[in-house]
């Protein structure tokens, strides 16, 4: 079996860049970009942004792109310097020595791969209600990125899902914007910490909803937001409340499950990181899979950055490449 230099794994804004860097260094790199979505819950190739409507924050783009041309830029850019695309699933990888070993794909197209480096950037997915509306919707009133979208919602009333800290820092965000925002969460105390609760509570354009629970995200017919269908989760009651836009704050999840118990990964599953290196040597890591912090394609791309010229340097030392 012939031995990768550097194998990619992700296609996000981090993987992509990684990518791009990697073989721009002649590395000749995979990019093992994820499965076809169909059956999938976690994100498509291309990551969040193929879950977004128009980027606007993406520098060099004046007018804006939609996250899933930008995305198709990127990879295309990959593409052009000579990387090499696997459209499938990591299930499981042995980092105990190199060179590492990965499996990709189900059943009949499982395949074993050998790599003397490892570019982790599968991100992470933000949670979501679980609700058949909310997925219409997603991209079209629905969203679970208020930095990314919130300025779309201009003199709009905005709800938001969650009690947390991400769900107290995009109220505020949105309420430069929005005409209103009304914080619904599933029960009478927040989670967010006491500042971050305080801000939100003094500013004169949040309001909460508490012990709701949305039911329905309306309107698919229109394919737009027009109101939500809240639940009161002490007396069961339903009642609708008009809104353009809804946002879902409810946490995210690292895309981490074929690394666990090979690398070290923090409280909530997000891999630690320092300088772009992961615990094992030769691995490195770029993306949202351990930024918990930013969470922007463009941070994310310049991590992508990043990880690939460690790798570089990496396997130079070794000389390999
Ligand atoms: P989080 O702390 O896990 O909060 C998630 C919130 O969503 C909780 O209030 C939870 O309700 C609610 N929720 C979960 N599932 C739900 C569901 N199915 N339906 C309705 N509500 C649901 O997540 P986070 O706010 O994203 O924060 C993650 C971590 O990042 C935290 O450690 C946070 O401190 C940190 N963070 C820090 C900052 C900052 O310091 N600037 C900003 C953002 C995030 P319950 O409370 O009832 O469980």
């Amino acid at each position: 079996m012939s031995v990768w230099n550097v194998v990619i794994i992700g296609s996000g804004p981090a993987g992509l860049t990684a990518a791009i860097y990697a073989a721009r260094g002649n590395l000749k790199p995979l990019c093992i970009e994820g499965g076809e979505q169909a059956t999938k819950k976690s994100d498509p190739p291309g990551g969040q942004l193929m879950l977004t409507t128009d980027v606007e924050n993406y520098p060099g783009f004046p007018e804006g792109i939609m996250g899933p041309e930008l995305m198709e830029r990127f990879r295309k850019q990959a593409e052009r310097f000579g990387t090499e695309f696997l459209t499938d699933d990591v299930t499981k990888v042995d980092l105990s020595k190199a060179p590492y070993k990965i499996w990709a794909g189900h059943g009949d197209k499982e395949q074993t791969l050998e790599a003397h480096a490892i570019v982790i950037a599968t991100g992470a997915s933000a949670r979501y209600l679980g609700l058949e509306s909310e997925k219409k919707l997603l991209g079209y009133g629905v969203s679970t990125c208020a930095t990314c979208d919130g300025a779309f919602f201009k003199d709009l009333e905005v709800g938001i899902v969650g009690g947390g800290d991400s769900a107290m820092e995009e109220a505020t965000f949105l309420s430069k914007y929005a005409s209103k925002v009304t914080v619904i969460h599933r029960r009478e105390g927040l989670r967010a910490s006491k500042i971050m609760q305080q801000r939100v509570i003094d500013n004169p354009k949040i309001d909460f909803a508490w012990n709701k629970t949305v039911k329905m995200v309306n309107d698919v017919e229109k394919n737009e937001v027009t109101s939500v269908t809240l639940l009161d989760t002490k007396t069961e009651e339903e009642s609708e409340m008009a809104l353009s836009g809804l946002f879902v704050a409810i946490g995210h999840t690292p895309n981490t499950e074929p690394f666990k118990g090979q690398l070290d990964l923090d409280d909530a599953g997000y891999i630690i990181e320092k300088n772009g290196k992961t615990s094992v040597d030769g691995v490195f890591v770029a993306g949202d899979v351990h930024d918990t912090r930013y969470r922007q394609a463009i941070t994310a791309a310049g991590a992508g950055c990043r990880a690939a010229l460690e790798a570089e340097h990496y396997l130079a030392a070794k000389g390999i490449g």
